[in-house]
């Protein structure tokens, strides 16, 4: 079996997956601000990173996942202006800040969870780690890579890069060019260049969170807290740093610098990111008014939804584009994700409750053997270049087919012969609880009734009562699901 490729945003290529303390492997990723609601643009940037956490333990790695709260030091706007995104609401709805955080965490995690998104191993918050913070703001000033400028420090991104000569590495920018550009912007105030940033800020009068500094009263810059938890909990060096890819620059671009100029490596060996959600086109964000929260999503209450769709519907929908490609949210994708998922989990009912059958007048098929393998095979590559999760479910839906034959009676068992039907169905059963995390989403008040209701049904078709028939038919169709009237059983199924 060929091993695990990823595209390094870092070198532009996808490289063969090398951890630098095999088995273990350190992920960090960059978790939300906690100022507002998570729209489903930020669900897919956390799955991409499930998917990857899900795959690495599938494949034997330890994986320490790293993923954080942003709590403070996110300004509104651009060049360290601005309010601090949570002390703004604060402001606004007039109370704490931490209570818009643990209210919009709170609501993230529960977003998660309904994803079926697994708990990151830590997650720390960038207002539990200001200790840390200064003392990397220390540790900068005194290495001459920084400047206290009027109660704020800034990172000297010329000094920086005359040193290391790879700032704009990861963006692909060079420092010459995005000099050019701003040197005419007016308003730089205290920097002595606009592309210096702020590790840490004074903080104004009415400023709410602030901690007190060598510097005096401030609060830290945005980029500062992933360096310094990165490294307190994976060291100078980790393996992969993963993020949406608007973080790329200037966040990604500072915590390199900011990493280099810390610990003299440069801290990430593989950097990945992952691309937007779009709706007609465009990254799908609160700002520009297109966005929708998941729980709309669920109750089909936003004007862009033709209907509700569930949790796992929209994870499916996710998980059938590659995270490196663009994803355009619409309807007509997501009826047809629908349909792709229940289908792939009626399939998942099916096998779960099969077993090998020896049967010594059956001679193993060849073909349907090739068949099976084949799609394994399939499977496991696509995962293997770069997550290519829509390669996987196409190698899935092939061996779904066989699962089909299976179950109709039209390929039997012991054509397959013993460990290549183990495999399929361990393979099966594994790519979608343990890989893609798709559940069955069950219909808990209707299943109780299903083998009754069955019963009734058959009865009644046995005494030509076609009326009563109909009916049990449109119960289950009510509840989303459908009788299966096969000629060696009567069986039932999710509507697909
Ligand atoms: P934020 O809370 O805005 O910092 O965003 C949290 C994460 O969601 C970041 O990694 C962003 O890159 C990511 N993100 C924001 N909008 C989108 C989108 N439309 N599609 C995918 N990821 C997004
Ligand atoms: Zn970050």
């Amino acid at each position: 079996m060929q091993s695990l490729k990823i595209y390094n945003t870092l070198s532009r290529e996808k490289e063969v997956f090398q951890p630098l303390h095999p088995p273990h492997v350190g992920l960090y990723v960059c978790g939300p601000t906690v100022y507002n609601y998570v729209h489903l643009g930020n669900v897919r940037t956390f799955l991409t990173f499930d998917t990857l956490v899900r795959y690495l333990r599938h494949s034997g790695y330890k994986v320490r996942y790293v993923r954080n709260i942003t709590d403070v030091g996110h300004l509104t706007g651009d060049s360290d202006e601005g309010e601090d995104k949570i002390g703004r609401m604060a402001r606004l709805e007039q109370i704490e800040p931490m209570e818009i955080v643990h209210r919009y965490t709170d609501d993230f995690h529960k977003v998660l969870e309904q994803f079926n998104i697994l708990p990151p191993s830590i997650e720390p918050t960038a207002t539990g780690h200001i200790v840390e913070q200064i003392e990397a703001v220390k540790t900068l000033l005194d290495k001459n890579l920084a400047y206290e400028s009027n109660g704020s420090v800034y990172f000297d991104i010329e000094r920086y890069n005359q040193q290391h000569k790879d700032y704009g590495k990861l963006s692909g920018r060079i420092l010459e060019d995005l000099l050019t550009e701003t040197r005419d912007l007016d308003g730089i105030g205290e920097k002595k260049s606009p592309l210096d940033f702020a590790i840490w800020k004074k903080a104004a009068p009415d400023h709410l969170m602030r901690w007190p500094s060598p510097w005096g009263s401030g609060f830290p810059g945005w980029h500062l807290e992933c360096t310094c938890m990165s490294t307190k909990y994976l060291g100078k060096q980790f393996d992969i740093h993963g993020g949406g890819m608007d973080l790329k620059f200037p966040h990604h671009e500072c915590e390199i610098a900011q990493g280099t100029g810390l610990n003299e490596v440069s801290p990430v060996k593989y950097w990945m990111h992952s691309n937007m959600l779009t709706v007609n086109g465009q990254k799908m964000s609160k700002s520009l008014g297109n966005s929708f929260l998941p729980n709309e999503l669920f109750a089909g209450s936003h004007h862009l939804l033709e209907q509700a769709y569930s949790p796992m519907t929209v994870r499916f929908f996710m998980l059938q584009s590659q995270y490196r490609s663009t994803l355009d949210f619409s309807n007509e994708a997501l009826k047809a994700a629908q349909k792709g998922y229940k289908r792939l989990i009626n399939g998942l009912r099916l096998i779960r409750d099969m077993e090998f059958m020896a049967d010594e007048t059956i001679a193993v098929d060849v073909k349907q053997v090739e068949e099976v393998e084949k799609a394994i095979e399939g499977a496991y590559e696509g995962m293997n270049d770069d997550l290519n999760t829509a390669v996987a479910i196409a190698h899935l839906f092939a061996l779904l087919k066989k699962i089909n034959q299976l179950y109709m009676l039209q390929v039997k068992p012991a054509q397959l012969g013993e460990e290549v039907f183990n495999k399929l169905k361990t393979t099966y059963m594994t790519f979608l609880a343990d890989i893609l995390g798709l559940e069955e989403e069950r219909n808990q008040a209707f299943e109780p009734l299903i083998d009754g209701l069955l019963d009734l049904y058959r009865d009644f078709k046995t005494q030509k009562q076609y009326d009563k028939v109909d009916q049990v038919r449109s119960v289950f169709k009510q509840n989303g699901l459908v009788i299966k009237d096969l000629k060696h059983k009567i069986d039932w199924a999710y509507e697909e």
